[in-house]
């Protein structure tokens, strides 16, 4: 079968690994210029040289049986390493978050630089010009709506229905250590987390700081001015430091309007009348390992050879 995916995040490429291990040869489109998605990491020239920041997912935890044997497996090729801030089954990718992205990517076909505004089907799926006999769809919630909308109403009622909190990120460097033994801290004030990039396993540069605001606050200021945003996010940190802060050498602000998904917990959505299919944190858990699980749940429903129930929110 000839398999489009749109996406290539976690779940769109744990869905196209998986789907390569069953014979397919999907090709995917993703409208970043790189590996990443909301695992992405941002490197920013400082006078102390390269700083770099993951900038969207802090770190991955691993507890479903097969996600740990896939885990397993990149820590054996270096693309993951313990966190132990993020706790006993924490880890992060190495030397970066996307780590696990850019290792999955580099066995699949896939097209950067490639939004897709539109999803035809004439019997045939055509996506960015090529066509196709399965579609699948491997984004956030709400950019599944406008891609389904003449194709399938249960699947858009499904989408519209799971709503993603945003997150406001600073990313700020230093030019000397913050004077706190912590290199994470949770929520407090209008933070919500605040890490520190530079001390993750395999990281090099200068002090490096993640600060990321809480829902609730990121929701009401979603169109402050980015600038401002960043200033009260340095702010908020320094005063949970308390102590005197080294001085700042770069910054960069981040919106994340759909951050942390609203999760149904239904796995994947699969049509087979049409051959539409959809995966993604959105349809399992807000986290990278259901990303992964519902990624890999969509490769099982598209090659299942069992009747289908009527129900396009199926399991095989
Ligand atoms: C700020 C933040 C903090 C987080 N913290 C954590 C954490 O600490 N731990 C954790 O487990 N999870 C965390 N998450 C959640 C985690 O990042 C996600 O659950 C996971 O990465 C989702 O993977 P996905 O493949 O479903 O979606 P994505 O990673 O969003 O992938 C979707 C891909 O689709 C592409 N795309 C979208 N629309 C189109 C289009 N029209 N055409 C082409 N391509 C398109 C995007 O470029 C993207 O690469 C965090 C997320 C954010 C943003």
């Amino acid at each position: 079968m000839r398999i489009g995916i749109i996406g290539a995040g976690m779940a769109g490429l744990s869905c196209a690994v998986a789907l390569r291990g069953q014979g397919h040869h999907p090709v995917l489109f993703d409208k970043g210029r790189g590996p990443g998605g909301r695992m992405s990491t941002r490197r920013i020239d400082t006078p102390l040289g390269e700083a770099a920041f993951d900038h969207g997912a802090q770190y991955l935890t691993a507890r479903d049986p097969s996600f740990v044997m896939q885990v397993d497996r990149w820590a054996q090729a270096g693309h993951v390493a313990r966190w132990s801030p993020a706790g006993a089954d924490g880890w992060v990718g190495t030397p970066a978050m996307n780590a696990p992205i850019r290792a999955m990517a580099d066995d699949c076909d896939v097209r950067w630089n490639t939004a897709i505004d539109v999803l035809t089907h004439d019997g045939d799926w055509s996506i960015g010009g090529e066509r196709f006999d399965v579609a699948i769809i491997a984004v956030p919630a709400e950019q599944v709506v406008p891609l389904a909308v003449d194709h399938d109403a249960a699947l858009v009622d499904a989408a519209r229905s799971a709503v993603s909190d945003p997150c406001w990120t600073a990313m700020a460097a230093f030019d000397g250590l913050v004077p706190i033994d912590a290199d994470r801290l949770g929520h407090g004030g209008i933070l919500g987390s605040a890490v520190r990039n530079s001390a993750k396993p395999g990281r090099t540069g200068p002090e490096a700081w993640v600060l990321q605001a809480n829902a609730d606050w990121s929701r009401a200021h979603l169109e402050d001015d980015p600038e401002m945003v960043g200033h009260m996010l340095v702010e908020a940190f320094a005063d949970r430091v308390g102590a005197d802060m080294p001085a700042v050498i770069a910054t960069r602000v981040h919106r994340w309007r759909y951050a942390k998904a609203g999760a149904l917990d239904r796995g994947a959505f699969w049509n087979a009348d049409i051959r539409l299919g959809a995966c993604g944190d959105w349809l399992f858990g807000p986290r990278i390992e259901a990303a992964w699980l519902s990624g890999h749940r969509l490769a099982q429903l598209v090659d299942c050879k069992q009747p289908v129930a009527p129900s396009p929110l199926t399991s095989c």
